[in-house]
């Protein structure tokens, strides 16, 4: 690796105030586990890395009845694992971390590094986009606001601006009635990254018709995307094995898959299908029980 520049700022303002001082030549630091092997191999030779890790108020996971979870940036894929209080209030999410990677990865993985890496082969974006999330930046002009689904423009390129750090992820409370799965399919092993993951949240009325469907599909595209066309499909209507069949196969042909070593684009098209039919019928299940 090149010689580098070690910044240790305390707060956010500091931290960004940093970003916009050295610009283009600084990268934030969190876990490293995607910014070190980045660094390693020569594709980033950043002058300087700012270690945010030290920022108090990134850290932890709040719960507030009328906002929802609050997840800081700094939470490690392991604390949302073990979170007692994240099993309690969104159990798919602690589901879906013990599939990630490894113990030495989710231990030093972050939240906020998941989503800002862009990185298309993660798990968490499908769930919080589903959940309809929003996340918190800041930047040396202030905070803002913005849905999750909007982080992400391309393969590793998000809506971050280059002094700009992202603080939290903020998950409302899912209205009464709703249930949510996650699943994800990894080809070859299953400590590989997933070749899929897909997303269902289906919010249900008292007579068990579908009010609100979120399908969002992951890792077969540039971007997680919601699959828009099946979830118009299912919305009005009483779930069915017939119906979730039939918007698995819609939302199959609303991602972009490419061939890879884990897998050619008619088999991961397939594997959306599936992945979308079952989790449907789960989210469906947990619905009709709440
Ligand atoms: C072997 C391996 C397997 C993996 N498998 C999976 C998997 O199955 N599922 C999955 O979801 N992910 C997987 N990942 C990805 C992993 O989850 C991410 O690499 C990790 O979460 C990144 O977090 P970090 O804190 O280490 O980020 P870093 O490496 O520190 O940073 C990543 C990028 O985000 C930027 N950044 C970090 N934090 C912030 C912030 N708060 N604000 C603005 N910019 C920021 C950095 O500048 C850098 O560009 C895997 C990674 C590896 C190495």
């Amino acid at each position: 690796m090149k010689n580098f520049d070690y910044l240790e700022p305390q707060t956010v303002a500091e931290a960004c105030a940093l970003l916009k001082q050295h610009g283009s030549d600084a990268k934030v630091f969190a876990g490293g586990a995607h910014l070190t092997i980045l660094m390693k191999q020569g594709l980033l030779e950043p002058a300087s890395l700012i270690n945010i890790k030290k920022i108090a108020e990134l850290k932890g996971i709040r719960f507030d009845p009328s906002e929802g979870l609050t997840i800081g940036a700094l939470v490690t894929h392991r604390d949302l694992e073990t979170s007692a209080l994240v099993q309690e209030q969104c159990p798919v999410l602690c589901a879906a971390e013990r599939q990630v990677a490894n113990i030495r990865v989710r231990n030093m993985g972050t939240v906020g590094g998941n989503l800002a890496s862009g990185e298309a082969l993660t798990d968490l974006a499908q769930i919080f986009i589903a959940l309809d999330g929003q996340v918190k930046i800041a930047g040396p002009n202030g905070q803002r606001t913005i849905a999750v689904e909007a982080l992400f423009l391309d393969f590793y390129t998000t809506s971050l601006a280059e002094d700009e750090i992202l603080t939290e992820v903020m998950l409302p409370p899912l209205p009464p009635r709703s249930g949510i799965d996650y699943i994800r399919f990894s080809s070859s092993s299953v400590v590989d990254k997933p070749c899929a993951g897909v997303a269902v949240r289906l919010t249900v009325n008292s007579d068990a018709t579908i009010q609100t469907g979120r399908i969002v599909l992951g890792c077969v595209g540039a971007t997680p995307v919601r699959a828009r066309n099946a979830e118009a499909l299912i919305t009005g209507k009483k779930l069915t094995a017939d119906l979730a069949l039939e918007a698995g196969s819609i939302a199959a042909q609303e991602c972009s898959p490419t061939s890879d070593l884990r897998g050619s684009e008619k088999y991961k098209r397939a594997i959306v299908g599936t992945l979308v039919q079952r989790a449907a019928m789960k989210a469906n299940e947990r619905a009709s029980q709440m």
